[in-house]
């Protein structure tokens, strides 16, 4: 692609930045898109969360995702040349590390003169702040309020049957691929995602706070490789996730980890070499971790290096609830982002230190 910048130009700024998830593309962020091309020659559209497997917060892969952007310059006369779009991988536990990777694909347009536009919208907009290098536009005069897309995710995966209502709020071109999406069968598991997730969430409203719950999960490793189960229902269904749950209320954690190590995976190895070969816990706290709600997981490292000696890997089966229970090896779980559970992809590259 040719990102060079080098025309004299009556805007302001040679390049705007524009973050978002997109999820999905809504004429507030159409507003937005606008607002950048009115003060910069060209528009870099970072679509952020381009790493993570579909669900009903994240619905879209980060392809349909640029083809809705891509297809709304096109359609409001953008010139050749003047938008851009570039996947960003969420780092969860790394803000610094997530800040490199937009510092990366800003730096590639050589670019001098550079700004961002965003929307303060609420605290969640905190990022727009991390670019002190770069101007802020402030997009005041071009926000829908009211016109939120948590609020159209509700609604695309609660009027199963028909969409219509969503005509109005966002572009042509975006409503064409929501026609699609609801023909398919990743629409009906989010369906289903979407419907266990409100009855949870009903579950739990009597509650006179909102819930913290604590969790735990197991890294168990042996030869480069990292015991996965495939979860069997919703939230995640079909998605891999580490052996683990919630915290029994007759356990200590460590106890608590060890049985649902054993009942998800039936792992053949005794619980004495498990415990002996705990190499490192840490506490994942992050508070958009898990869909269902506020939740705290213990995570252990079980390195089987060295300590069982038996040849090969251990015998796993999965239980009842599980779809499978499988060893894989670190270097296809790392090309996995898209089909592992919430943040256990992290917890894994944090504990094994990759
Ligand atoms: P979004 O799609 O909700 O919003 C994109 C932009 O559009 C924002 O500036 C927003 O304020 C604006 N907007 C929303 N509704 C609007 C309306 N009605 N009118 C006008 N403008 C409107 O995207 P987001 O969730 O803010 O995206 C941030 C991305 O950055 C996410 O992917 C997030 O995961 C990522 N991120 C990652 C890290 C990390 O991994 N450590 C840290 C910060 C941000």
């Amino acid at each position: 692609m040719n990102t060079e910048v080098k025309t004299v130009s009556k805007k302001p700024y040679q390049l705007a930045v524009v973050i978002g998830r997109f999820e999905p593309f809504h004429a507030g962020h159409g507003l937005l898109l606008n607002k950048a091309l009115l003060v910069a020659d060209k528009v870099v559209v970072l679509v952020g969360s381009a790493n993570l497997p579909r669900t009903v917060k994240n619905p879209f892969s980060y392809e349909e995702r640029r083809y809705m952007v891509k297809s709304f310059g096109e359609m409001n006369g953008f010139p050749e040349g003047s938008l851009y779009v570039v996947p960003i991988q969420d780092n969860l536990y790394s803000d610094t590390a997530w800040e490199k990777q937009v510092q990366g694909a800003v730096g590639v347009f050589g670019a001098k003169k550079v700004c961002i536009v965003g929307h303060k919208k609420d605290s969640s907009s905190y990022y727009l702040d991390r670019f002190p290098q770069w101007d802020f536009v402030n997009t005041d005069e071009f926000k829908l309020p009211g016109l939120d897309a948590t609020n159209i995710r509700n609604l695309l995966f609660s009027m199963v049957g028909s969409i219509t209502l969503l005509k109005s709020v966002v572009p042509p071109t975006t409503y064409a691929m929501l026609e699609q999406f609801v023909q398919t069968e990743d629409y009906q598991r989010l369906v289903r995602e979407f419907a266990a997730l409100q009855a949870y969430k009903a579950s739990w409203a009597v509650a006179p706070y909102a819930p913290t719950f604590v969790t735990t999960d197991a890294v168990v490793t042996k030869a480069g490789h990292v015991l996965m189960v495939q979860r069997k229902d919703a939230p995640g269904e079909g998605l891999w996730a580490l052996p683990g749950g919630f915290l029994k209320v007759d356990k200590e954690i460590l106890d608590s980890a060890l049985e649902e190590l054993y009942e998800e995976t039936h792992i053949d190895v005794p619980p004495a070499l498990l415990k002996g070969s705990i190499t490192k816990t840490e506490v994942f706290s992050h508070p958009n971790r898990s869909a269902r709600g506020r939740t705290i997981t213990h995570a252990y490292l079980f390195n089987l290096d060295g300590r069982d000696n038996k040849p090969g890997l251990p015998k796993v089966r999965a239980d009842d609830d599980a779809a499978d229970a499988r060893w894989i090896p670190v270097n296809d779980l790392m090309k996995m982002s898209s089909q592992i559970f919430e943040d256990h992809l992290s917890i894994i590259t944090r504990l094994l230190g990759l």
